[in-house]
């Protein structure tokens, strides 16, 4: 068989496995495997693209490829091992990151090679939207590794972003129409894509952040896509075109969870609220709960609800909370996790988390299914969250989160919280849920605080 129709075979395979593995992906039962299957049609299509290249290839390029294919590998393969639970959502931006860089060095590259006003349209796309997202993510990374901590808002911000992005692609349109760009002009498209990208992503403030992570998500996506395009390489374009579409579809899932309106987003309208944000201190008397006390009260209820957060990943206390929830269980106590689509870092973070310690995947409820339970359970314990449940989002205009719907822990008939100390979460705002006469606060870490409870509740068979 020639080469290429055996090429054509790998590549139709290895975006089976995508289409197949990306499926697999939406349980975390089978997100493991999927995962996997998708690698393996990756490591198959970039292999075959080597081994089966048609064509004139000096030995030097192969010894290239192979170098910087084993220290790419390496890079990869330790940090992915070595980085904590808690570092996962950085790390997911960054190598995100580097999608869009090196879409965006391709098409540096092959602008060079010239060719006709369809394919200099392609690479100056590419170019774009490949560094838009490298630089985009680059902050986004910072931003949750806590490097940069506010939001920065130039002056004007939303009008310069706006008319930045009209110049990058106006510059890029002259590049390809015209046929007469200079160096000069390509670096100038460079340069200012990825200053756009800077631009477009530190202003964001609050809790819009996961909106703009799935929204470079799907850049990455469309930017690869682009050199399929430009190459004719079917796996490259499937393969950019999934992650695009999967990207903008948490882009709407995340606007819709965020309340903010996807034409807000793109055209940098968002985030605004934040400008005022700690405008409205919260004031009142708090009160802690013992140990003892809270599991007395989760021992004797009819229903629990439990509400993870960032914190429950910071402790690593899945394991612990997995056992609480099935000594209540076996006490005859209703117990659910209600999951905001937003608690944590990264998207379906909390899912995750909770699937790693085998927490039974018909136990987690989505917030709008949740939301009205509250109003019959007796005990809500909120476990390392913060904005997720802070009621500013519906009574204080001024607050950055203010529109995001939130779950109603409120209804509840206690609320038991528990964090380390009255520190705000990622939104760095006060939350009123704190000073609620319901509300008792469990201070401590998740899993010393967790596993005291279980521990207690031992003592009460
Ligand atoms: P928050 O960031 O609002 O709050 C987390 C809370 O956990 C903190 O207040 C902290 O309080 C507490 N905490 C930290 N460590 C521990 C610990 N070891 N034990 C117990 N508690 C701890 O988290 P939420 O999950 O409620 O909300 C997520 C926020 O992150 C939202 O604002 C969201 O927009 C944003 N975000 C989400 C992304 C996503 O894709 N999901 C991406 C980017 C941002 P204390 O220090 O007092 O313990």
């Amino acid at each position: 068989m020639e080469n290429h129709y055996l090429l054509d075979i790998i590549y139709l395979i290895a975006s089976m496995t995508f289409v197949i593995g990306l499926k697999m992906l939406s349980h975390p039962a089978t997100a493991r495997r999927g995962n996997l299957i998708a690698a393996a049609g990756m490591l198959a299509a970039i292999v075959g693209t080597i081994a089966l290249h048609e064509g004139e290839v000096k030995p030097v390029i192969y010894i290239l490829i192979t170098i910087a294919i084993l220290i790419g590998t390496i890079i990869g393969w330790r940090t992915a091992k070595r980085v904590a639970m808690t570092k996962m959502p950085e790390l997911v931006s960054l190598f995100n990151g580097m999608g869009g860089a090196c879409a965006a060095l391709i098409s540096l590259l092959e602008f060079h090679n010239g060719g006709n006003t369809t394919r200099i349209v392609i690479i100056m796309l590419g170019l774009i939207i490949g560094s838009i997202s490298f630089a985009g993510s680059i902050i986004a990374f910072m931003k949750l590794n806590g490097t940069l901590k506010k939001a920065i808002r130039l002056p004007k911000y939303n009008a310069v972003n706006t008319i930045m992005m009209f110049v990058v692609f106006a510059a890029g349109g002259y590049l390809a129409f015209s046929g007469s760009g200079s160096n000069m002009m390509l670096y100038g498209v460079f340069a200012l894509a990825l200053l756009y990208g800077v631009m477009f992503v530190i202003p964001i403030g609050g809790a819009d952040m996961p909106v703009v992570i799935s929204l470079l998500n799907s850049f990455t996506g469309l930017a690869a896509a682009m050199g399929g395009f430009l190459y004719g390489n079917q796996v490259m374009l499937t393969g950019g075109i999934l992650v695009g579409s999967a990207g903008t579809f948490l882009t709407i899932v995340m606007c819709r969870a965020m309340n903010r309106p996807l034409f807000n987003v793109i055209f940098g309208a968002f985030g605004e609220g934040a400008v005022k944000a700690g405008s409205s201190a919260v004031h009142g008397t708090i009160k802690d709960i013992s140990i003892s006390d809270a599991a007395v009260l989760m021992n004797y209820s009819k229903k629990v609800i439990i509400v993870p957060g960032y914190g429950l990943a910071v402790a690593q206390a899945q394991h612990v909370i997995h056992e609480l929830e099935q000594i209540l269980e076996k006490r005859g106590v209703d117990v659910k996790y209600a999951i905001h689509p937003v608690a944590g870092r990264m998207p379906g973070h909390m899912n995750v988390l909770l699937a790693e310690s085998n927490v039974d995947y018909s136990k987690l409820k989505e917030m709008e299914e949740v939301n009205p339970e509250f109003a019959n359970t007796d005990v809500v314990l909120v476990v390392g969250a913060n904005d997720v449940v802070n009621p500013a989002a519906h009574n204080d205009p001024s607050s950055p989160i203010y529109g995001m719907p939130i779950l109603d822990v409120e209804n509840a008939r206690h609320i038991i919280i528990n964090k380390r100390s009255m520190n705000a979460g990622y939104a760095g705002i006060d939350n009123e849920l704190f000073y609620n006469p319901k509300t008792s606060m469990l201070f401590g870490d998740a899993k010393d605080a967790l596993t005291k409870l279980v521990t207690e509740l031992k003592t009460m068979e």
